[in-house]
């Protein structure tokens, strides 16, 4: 095959794996602005609709006017600007622990400190459905990786009895998430927990989907189960619920301070916009709020909106458990030709697709928003009815 740019493009083309940007004119919003168009906006991750939240552009402007827009370089090349200690003070204090290290994006939180945590000879035990970053952290690692079936407890058990017996100095992390990104589904984390402490390992969970949306103050999954003091690395992200940008480590002191002399994509990458640490920090504050606790409400009932007046079998699998609503239909194709008649209706919900999930369980990845009104997830069941309704039309004319 011809290595040419081109040919690697027609090659995803024809695979339905090519992607395109699509130029959106607007904040982000339950409605957004593409071209000429408006529309109703599934695809984002800004589950408290906090993106576009007044408060948080306030901070922001109060940061810049204070601090200036750029940072410099590395925190530990210029001295670190107070903002960003302000927020790790409130991010340890928000999720209990003793001390936090933000980053300059969820993905560099993740590579940064699997990176941080483990050396050649150690064992990093993954979930098959773990996020890119995590995969990605634990490539460059270097580290044995071992796999384990989507929330498999069996198997993640044997993979931990195997890594016990190499040799005595091999550190052991179990590397998962709380909430899944692309399923939506949450992790058996007492189940997990109680394995890891048989087999002496570490924990290292990625609350990115379930913080600001699940358990008190939106404090994330292993909190709401009273698990948190057994998970000994809490990472999250600033850029979802958060309505921000950056990701965090959560844990004791001594990790934090190993991550600072560690993790390299910390200390080799500029700090974020001090700016940006303020418009956070109103971000933490606001989940511990009565106007945290009325949005995380709204979500709850949009969701639950959803899920009862959905066509039972575009959803047949999905209970109650985020905010992330996949419609599973199997091949690129056909999650394609959904997600553009979706749009040709004026809503944008993504067809998610290989490499994000495995090779034909392409999907529409549906997300709710506090800030979506009981109308709008109206329109949306709608419109879905209707496209299970030419799906089934479609597989009659087949027939
Ligand atoms: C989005 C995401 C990340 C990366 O966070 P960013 O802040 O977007 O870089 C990490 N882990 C999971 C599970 C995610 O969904």
């Amino acid at each position: 095959m011809s290595r040419s740019f081109e040919a690697q493009l027609a090659d995803l083309r024809s695979r339905s794996l090519l992607r395109r940007l699509r130029e959106i004119d607007s904040p982000q919003g339950t409605v957004i602005e593409s071209g000429e168009r408006q529309l109703i906006n599934f695809s984002s991750n800004d589950y408290l609709g906090l993106a576009n939240a007044p408060e948080l552009i306030a901070a922001a402007h109060e940061g810049l006017e204070k601090y200036g827009v750029g940072s410099g370089a590395s925190r530990l090349v210029c001295g670190t600007q107070s903002p960003h200690l302000t927020l790790e003070r409130k991010l340890a204090e928000w999720k209990r622990t003793e001390a936090a290290l933000s980053f300059s994006s969820g993905y560099a939180a993740a590579v940064g400190t699997i990176g941080a945590l483990v050396r050649r000879d150690d064992v990093l035990v993954m979930d098959k459905l773990a996020h890119a970053s995590l995969i990605d952290g634990a490539r460059l690692s270097g580290a044995i990786v071992r796999v384990f079936p989507h929330n498999h407890i069996g198997k993640l058990e044997s993979h931990l009895r195997w890594a016990r017996e190499q040799s005595a100095e091999t550190r052991v992390v179990i590397v998962t998430e709380s909430v899944f990104s692309m399923d939506g589904d949450q992790a058996p984390l007492a189940e997990i927990v109680e394995v890891k402490k048989r087999y002496d390992a570490l924990l290292l969970l990625d609350e990115a989907h379930a913080i600001g949306v699940v358990g008190e103050n939106g404090r994330g999954l292993a909190d709401k189960l009273g698990l948190s003091s057994e998970v000994e690395v809490q990472m999250g992200t600033l850029s979802k619920a958060l309505g921000c940008s950056g990701g965090y480590i959560c844990g004791r002191r001594p990790l934090i301070d190993v991550l600072i002399n560690r993790a390299r994509s910390f200390f080799f990458s500029t700090a974020p916009p001090p700016a940006l640490a303020v418009a956070a920090s109103a971000a933490v504050d606001l989940l511990s709020s009565p106007e945290g606790e009325r949005r995380r409400q709204n979500l709850l009932r949009n969701v639950k909106q959803l899920l009862l007046d959905a066509p039972h079998d575009l959803l047949p699998h999905t209970r109650l458990q985020s905010a992330i609503i996949p419609v599973m239909l199997g091949d690129e194709d056909t999650a394609m030709a959904a997600a553009q008649w979706l749009l040709e209706q004026g809503f944008l919900v993504p067809a998610i697709r290989y490499p994000t999930v495995p090779k034909g369980s392409a999907r529409l990845r549906i997300t709710l928003s506090a800030a979506h009104s009981p109308e709008q997830i109206s329109a949306l069941t709608d419109v879905l009815t209707n496209l299970h309704l030419r799906r089934q039309e479609a597989d009659a004319e087949q027939a």
